[in-house]
């Protein structure tokens, strides 16, 4: 009998699901009266829509937003999909068809796409409105549209382009938003993604629209110390070697040691999104003890100093995902860090 079942991954991503559902908590609280939903869009930021979904249910999160009909059906084994809207809307009469067999909600961004939608049938939508970000959304002048004015709006929306920023343009959009809503009938009113969320009551609305910020972002100061990191990685170490003085270090031999030097290669590369920014001032832990990144992270591996620890091989190494400061060392954004994790991490809760 052979067993061909694959062996436990030597990456794993952990799932922090109760930090997770507490920065739901916290978001909704922050979006007052507000009812608060959840960006799942990217499979979850990149964690996994199954391992977010119960955490976000449980925490009461109703309203879910993707981007593509191609994320629909994963989100779908959670919830019925008229609380699932695709970001995207309709490009086509088979993406509408879809959207009509699945139930699923598209947001129409133009006339063009109130069109395709009212071909195939109608029902219930909701309606993006560009307020000055100029990426997708209908422009405020053509909400007169016949095509437009016939559309069965759930929720009406915008987006915000820099309420990570104490920038104007928060205000004009605000105005801009303002000024769409008495022209189109809808059941409800939505604006604020993490950042706007943090931005005051004008700008919660009916519902909000947290993504980076659920899953440990810290997009605004007013989150600090309110949000909570939920990504935890841990790596195996797949060999240890002791260097003498001028032994180099990977790629490009960017390392070079001074002085005798125990080190670990591990289990993630830059396939795994731990790009090579990362390693620049990286480091990767072992039961509390720092081990600094050596040289260039490759496709696969990493190099780092275990000169202080006891580490062996096949021990997990951990790397905590703590957003901001990663992102502030790599100069990576927080929404790439989360994005770009690949598909070789064992995605799992967290327990413990
Ligand atoms: C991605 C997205 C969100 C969530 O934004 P965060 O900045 O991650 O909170 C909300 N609304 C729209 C339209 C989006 O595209």
């Amino acid at each position: 009998m052979t067993d061909t079942t694959p062996p436990p991954a030597s990456l794993r991503l952990r799932i922090d699901a109760a930090a997770l559902a507490q920065n739901w908590r916290v978001l909704d609280r922050m979006s007052g009266s507000a009812q608060t939903g959840a960006a799942v869009k990217a499979d979850g930021y990149g964690l996994g829509v199954d391992n977010v979904m119960p955490a976000l249910l449980d925490a009461g999160a109703r309203t879910f937003f993707v981007a593509h009909w191609s994320e629909v059906a994963d989100v779908a084994r959670f919830v019925p999909a008229g609380q699932i809207a695709v970001l995207h809307g309709v490009a086509n009469l088979a993406e509408a068809a879809y959207a009509k067999a699945t139930g699923a909600i598209p947001v129409i961004n133009s006339v063009h796409q109130a069109r395709i939608w009212a071909e195939a049938g109608g029902g219930n939508c909701h309606l993006m409105i560009d307020s000055g970000m100029n990426r997708l959304g209908l422009e405020p002048s053509l909400v007169g549209d016949p095509a437009v004015q016939q559309l069965q709006v759930d929720t009406l929306m915008s987006h915000l382009a820099s309420a990570d920023e104490d920038s104007e343009q928060n205000e004009s959009q605000l105005a801009a938003f303002r000024d769409v809503v008495g022209s189109v009938e809808a059941r409800q009113l939505s604006l604020a993604n993490s950042a706007g969320i943090a931005l005051g009551r004008e700008y919660h609305f009916d519902l909000t629209r947290p993504g980076l910020a659920l899953y440990g972002g810290v997009p605004r100061p007013e989150f600090d110390g309110r949000i909570t990191t939920v990504a935890y990685i841990e790596a195996a170490v797949l060999q240890m070697r002791d260097l003498q003085a001028g032994d180099r270090v990977g790629y490009n031999a960017r390392w070079t040691a001074s002085e005798p030097t125990r080190v670990a290669t591990v289990s993630q590369g830059y396939a795994d999104g731990f790009l090579r920014s990362c390693g620049a001032s990286g480091a990767l832990h072992h039961n509390g003890t720092v081990l600094p990144i050596l040289g260039r992270v490759s496709m696969d591996m990493v190099i780092v100093d275990s000169s202080d620890s006891d580490v062996r091989e096949g021990d997990f190494l951990s790397f905590s995902c703590d957003l901001p400061q990663v992102s502030k060392a790599s100069g990576l954004s927080q929404y790439e860090l989360l994005t770009v994790l690949g598909n070789r991490f064992e995605r799992s809760i967290k327990t413990g």
